[in-house]
């Protein structure tokens, strides 16, 4: 291959792919919506945040990318939104389950930790892309293709002073990802998740909370990585991913694709 064809085969990575992301509005499923367009797929953005995630595909102003409202713990907003992108484009290659919630930092103890925060984790980061990937399986197992991601966590692979819910729920998004990858191969479909070490988004902006000091938090990220030189931004991860949703990765499933930048060999579990 020509250095020039490698180039556009790279920047066309995702050309003729047909993307759902959930939890496309913000952070790392934003910078994923804008990379998928940019290496040619046509994405769908599927989330709450209704008025942030038109501002984006408006922002873009491209036709191939589009939103559709979806709250991920209702099963009817999730059939929709897998029904609009095959009705929209006519198949859905790729589902991103990324959308994601955590408890305030706060609680990152045992004895501080309610019921509560695990129903109401658990709803959005294990149901919720149980619900995305089982709909995504109802369209891909009968084109027999397919590339389903989840975004699970760096703390699936490291002890990490995350609340107990959050890393339990994303335990279970590795467990989700590995059953499927064993079910449903024989269908054509792969299976991955993506692990990311912490990316400053607003979900860790308001999982620190005003208490803290964010240029702090930065640095201490900063000086926690272990690949220096490089700071992790959600683009990096939305990288990872599109890997994952493209043809380079056609034998790849199973994989817990970590993105730490090594971390989790310097403090491994
Ligand atoms: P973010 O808050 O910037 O984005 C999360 C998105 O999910 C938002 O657009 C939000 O509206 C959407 N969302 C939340 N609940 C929803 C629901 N019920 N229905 C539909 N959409 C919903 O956060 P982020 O950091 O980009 O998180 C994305 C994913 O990455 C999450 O699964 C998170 O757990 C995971 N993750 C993040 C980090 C990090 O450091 N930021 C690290 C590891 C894993």
């Amino acid at each position: 291959m020509s250095a020039t064809s490698l180039a556009t085969s790279m920047v066309n990575k995702l050309q003729g792919k047909v993307a759902l992301i959930t939890g496309g509005a913000s952070g790392i499923g934003e910078a994923t919506a804008k990379l998928f367009t940019r290496y040619g797929a046509k994405v769908i953005i599927a989330d709450f945040q209704d008025d942030r995630g038109q501002a984006l595909c408006k922002e873009l102003g491209s036709t191939t990318i589009s939103y559709v409202h979806c709250d991920v713990t209702k099963e009817s907003d999730v059939k929709n939104a897998v029904d609009f992108a095959v009705s929209k484009h006519g198949k859905l290659d790729i589902m991103f389950n990324n959308a994601g919630i955590t408890p305030p930092l706060l609680y990152t103890s045992i004895f501080d930790s309610e019921k509560s925060h695990f129903e109401k984790v658990f709803d959005v980061n294990v149901y919720g892309a149980f619900l995305g990937a089982k709909h995504a399986a109802r369209v891909m197992v009968p084109a027999k293709s397919g590339s389903i991601i989840f975004t699970a966590s760096v703390a699936t692979v490291i002890g990490l002073e995350a609340p107990p819910a959050y890393t339990c729920s994303k335990h279970a998004v590795v467990g989700l990802s590995n059953h499927m990858c064993m079910e449903l191969g024989k269908d054509g479909i792969r299976v991955n998740c993506i692990s990311p070490f912490l990316v400053q988004t607003p979900m860790i902006d308001g999982a620190l909370g005003s208490a803290v000091d964010k240029n702090k938090a930065a640095e201490w990220l900063a000086t926690a990585a272990n690949l220096k030189g490089v700071t992790l931004k959600a683009h990096h991860i939305a990288e990872a991913a599109a890997f994952l949703g493209s043809d380079e990765s056609k034998y790849v499933s199973g994989l817990n694709l970590v993105v730490d930048g090594g971390y989790s060999k310097v403090n491994p579990l």
